[in-house]
């Protein structure tokens, strides 16, 4: 297998010098506080949940005279086992960031805004929500948002208005990662027994990047017992550092390995007889399907050598079923290619085709968490909102498979435009920044007739909404309750408030409860958030005091290895999907090309791929100072080449390259590292603020969304953020 030319020691200086870093940022401005002379006041420790990225890890909060001093992970929490990362660190600095928004805003001019009261927010935006609704229908509302816990009040507030426009990020990070899970066994997200497993398979996932605390601990636990840790990717990235092996692919192809590894396990009768035997269907119609699909075939689409395809096979399959393909996330198995849904499907097959599912070592589904609901008698429930969204999610002739409350958010511009969206609620999100074709999406987003956004700094998005309020910071807020802390046993946690609220600054449930009077839904908004908690934890024996001394109460339930069972209509693991068959698609993964290649006759010509660094939350945590150091201090913001390509283009490691594609130009430095596939170039995420309310992040590093077309994949609608081939050239 090929090994990358970096070296693991040079990786651990770059960590080392981010780690130093995080010495100084775990630290709540200590020099400052100390000299207010606030050192011998009392420390209180509030237990709550991380905001910094989706995991939403337990932590304690340490406050002492009455400012946050620093942050641990709760023990007790099944995702995060005691730890906290960088970000979780670095983002508690965020609640005394100077860029706050310290009341809510009205737009009065371009880039201007004068405060304005909660009262006069509630009535203005009510009432021109109610006009808008009255005009144009509900189905002209839409709301996006980061999925957070608080989802479930945004979905009751839009179900209320009449609207089904609820969209999350779904298309431009995880969408066919769920979909192609949910159609091979019935759940979108198994989870792995890192622990026991023998040998871990990565298909263009990072989990030392994209982070997941929990499954490091065990991943890492798994190595020290010997496991081998394989990394497929492009490029040398952080998991690769962490793994045994890295095996460089070109970008867009792992579906052909897949194909081919099947192609031996079957041939060879590598494969769990037993488990497909009894708990799978369709698997003549695939076995038939790979038959073609030999190690030299796809040699020729990845670049990996036949013989490493064969061994690769051979040894997973020699370890199974303690054996495991790690079950994906963003990266090749989320939304950036054509063919990451067939992709996804074909993992899922194989980790089939190990039959390790519900075994030690393997795969396994987590056990839900019931919670209650308010009393209907008391707290009247809006109907349901039949019918597709605007964008055809749901709708049976356009996006069958994409479900309300994820969507293609990526349409709202063209939707805007068309005329067909009229006003919009932005929720911890930043379209503008974090979605493809950015001129596109301000154009769009400018067109509707009300925006309001809700957020803390003036991001892009935010700066150009009629009304910002700012939710008030997570450290200062209480949340519903979450459930999903735990991979392998049932916890129930809460996010709750560790400091009062620095500024004139309000929790979502508040805000919804004081819009909702004035657009006519007051009705179903008539709960305080304790009540609508208090609630939710009666059926599971928990009180809200208990749940709000521990931060964390495990309910036992703990998983077992033992028979599979899968939520598939056959019942089976589906390597032959009835629903796929019934749409009309592939029922049996096969190969699909990517959308685009680069011209391997133009040394100019490279494809543009992506992926995050564990410091950083996409755009969400950039202008944070001490993450943006780590970035700084270890020069993370240029744009990986390979020596090869570099040469050729007379570009040199540190030299500015310009980058081109159909929509759009930059600059950026060069990494020249023989850590790349030749075929890319790989730009960090999270960079190219251009919001410059943001004084920290802005104007540092460029986006990928900047040379990102707006694609919407034909299956599922998502934005295929690595089909972009770019010309690149010495600046
Ligand atoms: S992984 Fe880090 S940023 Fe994300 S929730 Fe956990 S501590 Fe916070």
């Amino acid at each position: 297998m090929k090994e990358s030319g970096i070296t693991r020691r040079k990786f651990l200086i770059g960590s080392a010098a981010g780690g130093a870093s995080l010495v100084a940022a775990s630290y709540m401005g200590f020099d400052s506080w100390a000299a207010q002379k606030t050192v011998s006041q009392e420390v209180k420790i509030t237990p709550t949940l991380c905001d910094a990225c989706g995991n939403w890890c337990a932590i304690n909060v340490y406050t002492r005279g009455g400012r946050v001093w620093k942050a641990e992970g709760n023990p007790i929490a099944g995702n995060n086992m005691g730890r906290i990362c960088a970000k979780g660190h670095g983002m508690l600095h965020e609640v005394y960031n100077p860029d706050r928004i310290k009341s809510p805003l009205k737009r009065v001019g371009p880039g201007k805004f004068e405060p304005i009261s909660w009262e006069q927010a509630y009535r203005e935006i009510g009432e021109k929500v109610r006009g808008i609704s009255e005009k144009y229908g509900p189905e002209s509302l839409f709301w996006v948002q980061y999925p957070e816990g608080n989802a479930d009040l945004t979905y009751l507030f839009m179900r209320a208005l009449g609207s089904p426009n609820v969209f999350s990020h779904g298309t431009t990070c995880f969408l066919p990662r769920n979909i192609g899970w949910w159609l091979t066994v019935g759940k979108a997200k198994p989870e792995h027994d890192f622990e026991n497993s023998r040998f871990v398979l990565f298909i263009g996932r990072n989990p030392a990047a994209g982070l997941q605390l929990r499954q490091l601990r065990d991943l890492a636990r798994a190595a020290d017992k010997g496991a081998r840790l394989v990394v497929v990717d492009p490029r040398f990235s952080e998991a690769a550092v962490l793994g045994r092996h890295w095996i460089r692919i070109r970008p867009g192809t792992d579906l052909a390995l897949m194909l081919a590894m099947a192609h031996v396990m079957i041939g060879e009768g590598l494969y769990q007889k037993d488990f497909v035997n009894n708990y799978t269907e369709g698997f003549e119609e695939w076995a038939d399907k790979v038959k073609d699909c030999t190690p030299a075939w796809a040699e020729e689409k990845t670049s990996i050598p036949k013989e490493v395809i064969v061994k690769l096979a051979r040894d997973l399959a020699n370890e199974a079923p303690k054996a495991v393909i790690h079950r994906g996330y963003h990266g090749a198995m989320g939304t950036q290619y054509k063919n990451s849904l067939q992709l996804v499907r074909a993992v899922a097959c194989v980790n089939g085709l190990l039959g390790n599912f519900n075994q030690l070592g393997g795969l396994y589904f987590p056990p839900d968490v019931k919670l209650g609901k308010l009393d209907p008698e008391k707290h009247p429930v809006p109907p349901v909102v039949e019918g597709p969204m605007a964008d055809g999610s749901t709708d049976e002739e356009r996006y069958p498979l994409t479900p309300k409350g994820i969507g293609i958010s990526q349409a709202i511009p063209e939707l805007a435009l068309q005329g067909k969206l009229k006003a919009g609620f932005v929720y911890h999100n930043n379209p503008l920044r974090t979605n493809p074709n950015p001129a596109r999406v301000i154009e769009g987003y400018r067109s509707l007739e009300l925006l309001v956004s809700f957020d803390y700094v003036l991001s892009e998005t935010a700066s150009v909404s009629h009304y910002v309020l700012p939710e008030s910071y997570y450290l200062e807020r209480d949340d519903v309750v979450h459930t999903n802390h735990c991979y392998s046993s049932k916890q129930v946690a809460i996010r709750q408030q560790v400091l009062k609220p620095l500024y004139d600054t309000k929790p979502l449930a508040d805000i919804l409860v004081g819009i909702a009077p004035h657009v006519g839904i007051g009705k179903y908004f008539n709960f305080t958030l304790e009540e609508y908690n208090r609630a939710s934890l009666a059926p599971l024996g928990v009180s809200l005091e208990s749940l709000k001394k521990e931060g964390v109460i495990d309910l036992g339930g703990q998983w077992k290895p033992g028979e599979p069972t899968f939520a598939t209509p056959s019942g089976k693991l589906e390597f032959a999907s009835s629903i796929l068959r019934d749409l009309g698609q592939p029922a049996v993964p096969e190969w699909e090309e990517p959308l685009v290649m680069p011209d391997r006759n133009d040394p100019h010509s490279f494809r543009l791929i992506h992926g995050k660094q564990g410091h950083h939350t996409h755009a969400r945590t950039v202008n944070q100072p001490y993450l943006k150091e780590i970035t700084t201090i270890n020069d993370w913001g240029r744009i990986w080449i390979h020596p090869d390509r570099a040469r050729a283009l007379g570009v040199k490691d540190g030299e500015c390259m310009t980058i081109s594609s159909s929509i759009g130009k930059g600059r950026a430095r060069t990494k020249v590292t023989e850590g790349i596939h030749p075929d890319c170039i790989f730009l960090p995420s999270g960079y190219g603020v251009f919001s410059r309310r943001l004084q920290t992040g802005f104007g540092y590093g460029i986006s990928y969304n900047d040379f990102l077309p707006t694609y919407f994949d034909p299956v599922l609608g998502h934005i295929m953020s690595n089909e972009i081939i770019v010309r690149v050239e010495k600046t």
